[in-house]
């Protein structure tokens, strides 16, 4: 096998190039080769992907359609916890013949490499400040432990200062 039949992402694209009207469909299974994504989520390499791709032969280029299913791994960023973030994005892109100014990629050498439109749409997608869930209440900062609700309705031990003026107030009402 060749270098260019290892990678997942390049794909020949000899049955529809300057063949205006013919289309490819394929499905492909593999493991991400490379890290996806530079923040909280990302998609580390080795994990399953899957991408569906369909291929038009258009007058000036080729147009590439797809699928991609993969997960993203993180932490939340409120409690740590570690999540997987089910990934499932669309894309559209056209490979023009030849190089122009309005398009980022070409075909080259009757190939497409995919490998930056996936990254580019799988990364875009990808949560900002990843939550295990909207309403989580994250760690409490005294004991580090993940919290359930507002910390002030917890029966968290009260700070010794703040129970001696507790006790100063009681007394006053007292009165
Ligand atoms: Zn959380």
């Amino acid at each position: 096998m060749s270098a260019t039949e290892n990678d997942p992402f390049l794909v020949n694209v000899i049955d529809v190039s300057h063949r205006t009207g013919e289309e490819i469909e394929l499905h492909r299974e593999f493991p991400v080769p490379e890290q996806l994504g530079e923040g909280f989520a990302k998609v580390l390499a080795g994990t399953p992907m899957t991408l569906d791709l369909r291929l038009d032969g258009l007058h000036d280029g080729i147009l590439v359609a797809g699928n991609v299913h993969t997960t993203a791994t993180s932490e939340c960023v409120r409690c740590l916890d570690p999540l997987e973030i089910p990934v499932q994005v669309d894309f559209q892109e056209l490979f023009p013949y030849s190089p122009t100014e309005d398009f980022d990629y070409t075909v080259h050498e009757n190939h497409v490499n995919c490998e930056p439109v996936v990254r580019d749409a799988v990364v875009l997608s990808l949560p900002f400040q990843p939550l295990c869930d909207e309403g989580c209440w994250g760690l409490d900062p005294e004991t580090g432990k993940k919290l359930n609700g507002p910390r002030a309705e917890q029966d968290a031990p009260i700070d010794p200062r703040w129970a001696a003026l507790q006790a100063l107030n009681t007394e006053k009402t007292g009165e």
